[in-house]
């Protein structure tokens, strides 16, 4: 706990707005380093994208920009099935993003992203067992690796590329074969090619680890407002003074930090410095283990040409995952929800799947590089911004809680945070 602290004793009063899960943990850093801290949030704490995510830790995992993928996202323009699916909708929003996204489909971006991703990775992990242990959370926390999987040779071709990647920055996952797949998961059928097993993955249940968290950041004198959305941020004289709510109120503060998740573009405009964040949407259908017909399975697995994750929770089997561009929306698309129940029956030896305790969507936040974002807004004292986490909003909302805190409790991370600052897409 003592590294976790490194106290300021700075009574800065600072305002979190959005609850999701950077959010508590930004909230949890600031008041264990002295802060007084208040988060509000519009719904209640952590049911956006935070909610019902797959759960995984995965600090070596690249973003999904990477040479080959806008042709591949273009492709999927017509089929709705598609694991990365956007759809034929006139956007001028998402038509610049995607423009700026293909900028970024480079192998030297790939390599510059895992370069500025690795060192947070490697701490989020750290963080998250001092967390788990110094704290005590009861969040489910398994340190299970994860198994990535292929049933077909292009598929393993794809992820061997991205394992050589990642094996350039600190990550050695672990090369099996099918045969030896099924003996790490007996429930896999006989078609697979092959996979890596990644040992440093960990599993959270997630809706879980923000509610300790935000208890955790509670006890350390933090105050959470739920159903209370703020709708603008005041300053004066370029100096952050508070914010003031839908409903009216003002709340003073010295600092302000922003982590809206996929809503943070209109409030980031706002202050003059626009953030080309989109919303892509994902699912996720629970099982319980109750259920004689839900696979029990060993080991969490990424299930690699469907992009859909399955990961053994306490009580239940969580299947989630699928990317789609559909908008700033929660719609329920039963076709693409169904996806993730074809490809359990594509990979494991399972015919009946049993009713699902739970489907869900979330909209994760994304930017075109494919890189969050973590610092202060140009042009104001006191505001902070972080957002964009994408695939990596649970694995890196303990490093960005304490790189944010340090920011501004101390004015300067113990990591770079350069290739994250949010004043790099100007201009896009
Ligand atoms: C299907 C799926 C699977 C995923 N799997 C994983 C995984 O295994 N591992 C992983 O690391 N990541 C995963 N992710 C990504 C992860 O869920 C997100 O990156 C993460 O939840 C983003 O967290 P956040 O706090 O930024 O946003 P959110 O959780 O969306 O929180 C933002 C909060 O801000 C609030 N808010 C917005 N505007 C305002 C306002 N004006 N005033 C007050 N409050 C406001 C919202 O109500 C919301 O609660 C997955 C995502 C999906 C959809």
């Amino acid at each position: 706990m003592e590294e976790l602290s490194r106290t300021t004793g700075s009574e800065l009063r600072v305002v979190v707005v959005g609850g999701g899960v950077v959010g508590v943990c930004c909230a949890y850093f600031l008041a264990l380093r002295g802060a007084t801290v208040t988060v509000l949030e519009r719904d209640e704490l952590g049911l956006a994208a935070s909610f019902g995510n797959a759960g995984l830790i995965s600090p070596g995992h690249p973003p999904i920009n990477r040479p080959g993928r806008l042709r591949q996202a273009l492709r999927s323009m017509g089929d709705r099935l598609s694991p990365l699916y956007i759809e034929p909708r006139w956007n001028p929003g998402l038509v610049r993003w995607l423009w700026a996204f293909r900028k970024y489909c480079t192998a030297d971006h790939v390599e510059h992203s895992m370069a500025a991703l690795s060192p947070l990775g490697l701490r989020t992990a750290d963080l998250l067992d001092e967390l788990v242990q110094g704290e005590g959370l009861e969040c489910g926390y398994r340190r299970s690796g994860y198994l990535e999987v292929f049933d077909t040779e292009a598929g393993l071709e794809w992820g061997r590329e991205e394992v050589e990647v990642v094996e350039r920055h600190g990550f050695a996952p672990e090369y099996l074969s099918g045969p030896a797949l099924r003996e790490r998961e007996p429930l896999f059928g006989p078609g697979l090619e092959g996979g890596w097993f990644h040992q440093e993955g960990t599993v959270v249940e997630p809706y879980r680890f923000v509610l300790e968290i935000a208890d955790r950041a509670v006890a350390r004198g933090a105050v959470i407002r739920p159903g209370t959305e703020v709708d603008e941020i005041r300053s004066e004289h370029g100096s952050v003074t508070g914010v003031s709510t839908a409903s009216g109120e003002d709340v003073a503060a010295d600092a302000v930090v922003l982590a809206t998740g996929a809503y943070s573009p209109g409030l980031m405009a706002s202050l003059g410095c626009p953030l080309p964040v989109q919303p892509a949407k994902g699912y996720h259908a629970d099982r319980s283990l109750a259920d004689p017909d839900t696979p029990a399975l060993s080991v969490p697995s990424l299930l690699g040409e469907r992009a859909v994750f399955c990961s053994p929770m306490d009580d239940h089997v969580r299947f989630a995952g699928t990317l789609e561009f559909s908008g700033r929306n929660l719609d329920m698309r039963r076709d693409r929800l169904e996806q993730l129940d074809a490809a359990a029956r594509r990979y494991y030896a399972v015919t009946d799947l049993p009713e699902p305790i739970s489907e869900w969507c979330g909209l994760r936040p994304c930017t075109p590089d494919g890189l969050p974002v973590i610092g202060r807004v140009p042009g104001y004292e006191g505001a902070y911004v972080t957002t964009g986490h994408a695939m990596l909003g649970l694995t890196l909302g303990p490093v960005t809680g304490s790189l944010v805190a340090d920011l501004v409790l101390r004015g300067a991370p113990e990591l770079d945070i350069q290739a994250f600052r949010p004043e790099r897409f100007a201009g896009t």
